[in-house]
């Protein structure tokens, strides 16, 4: 990715830093084919002159190409780290527009990647882009702005932490989930409460939010990332040779198995001797549950139980979109399957309630 616009005049106190990635929240109807498209940052800001009244000084900096977020790569997720490190003592927050299809997957990624984080990294989007009437993308980019900015009154950051900020909640952004492809209430944070909700005024629900505590150790970040990962979701008719493929391939180093209920999969001979030759392998097998809420128990069922048998860990109540980012970044960071084990059963950020 190439930064084709950063205005930005002198370090201030009140700052924003606002990224622009692509998402709907800045397309236009390309009337070529009816599809819509990204358009440029200037006509993005035009669309928003509300952002002025805050009186804060809001720098912009833009990606090149703009990109429906299904096109995310984890190469967007490293740049954006970079700028962050880059730019981090300039600015009290950093607001990221993103398409809402991989937004989840995005703010996952980033919430293991910034280490010791105590500004706000909101990101946003909408349904409907900013230029159309009934438009959400409004709402959503001042409320992330004034979240971006929000301090407390020793001065420090309101929310710290790595957020999603969509239709009057802010989320912790490993915790978030797209629930909804066509409504404004597109995201949910299920295992977790909102951060903050917005009516009137923001009502921060701080004992939810993560302080950094005692003596702070300085911000730093995680950019390798190993992204050997497959996804296998259990259904029923699901053949033994898809299995096979997924959980032995040579290309996979880890598997998320997303099973039913409370970590529940097949009981079958030929499922089991899969997973278990898989774990011989010395792949690393996550067990997430394909339910939107509640987490997984492994002890509970005999079909769990053949999963913790075979060497499958638990994904306890973290989301696929968590599950995927922490293991990019734990076996990008560790070359030890043991040790991206042993750290995957740990809460790093949240993102289990553990
Ligand atoms: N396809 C769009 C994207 O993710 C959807 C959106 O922004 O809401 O970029």
């Amino acid at each position: 990715m190439i930064f084709n616009l950063f205005k930005k005049t002198k370090p201030r106190r009140s700052a924003v830093l606002l990224i622009y990635t692509g998402g709907t929240i800045g397309m236009k109807e390309d009337p070529a084919d009816g599809t819509l498209k990204p358009f440029d940052f200037n006509a993005l800001m035009e669309e928003v002159p509300e952002l002025r009244k805050f009186g804060l000084d809001i720098d912009t900096y833009s990606f090149s190409p703009l990109i429906d977020s299904s096109d995310v790569e984890p190469s967007l997720w490293q740049s954006l780290v970079n700028l962050i490190f880059e730019k981090y003592d300039d600015y009290l927050g950093f607001v990221i527009l993103h398409g809402t299809d991989t937004m989840a997957y995005s703010a996952s990624a980033l919430s293991f990647m910034l280490d010791n984080l105590d500004k706000p990294v909101i990101f946003t989007g909408s349904q409907l882009p900013v230029g159309q009437p009934r438009t959400d993308g409004k709402e959503n980019l001042i409320s992330a702005v004034e979240i971006a900015t929000s301090r407390d009154l020793q001065g420090r950051a309101t929310v710290p932490e790595v957020c999603i900020y969509f239709n009057s909640k802010l989320l912790r952004g490993n915790r978030s989930t797209k629930i909804n492809a066509t409504g404004f209430d597109a995201f949910s944070s299920p295992n977790y409460p909102p951060l903050a909700t917005a009516g009137i005024s923001i009502k921060y629900n701080s004992s939810y939010i993560h302080y950094p505590q005692g003596s702070h150790k300085a911000f730093s970040i995680h950019t390798g990332l190993d992204t050997r990962v497959s996804i296998l979701k259990i259904h029923p008719g699901i053949t033994e040779q898809a299995v096979r493929d997924i959980l032995l391939g040579s290309g996979t180093r880890a598997v998320i198995l997303e099973t039913y209920g409370a970590g529940n999969a097949i009981s079958k001979d030929w499922f089991i001797r899969i997973v278990r030759e898989a774990d011989r392998m010395g792949k690393v097998l996550l067990n997430v549950t394909q339910c939107l809420s509640g987490d997984v128990n492994m002890d509970l069922y005999a079909t769990g139980r053949h999963l913790k048998d075979a060497g499958v860990i638990s994904g306890h109540d973290t989301t696929t979109e968590s599950a995927l980012g922490k293991l990019f970044y734990l076996m990008g960071s560790y070359s030890d399957n043991a040790k991206v084990k042993e750290l995957l059963e740990m809460n790093l950020k949240g993102e289990i309630s553990k």
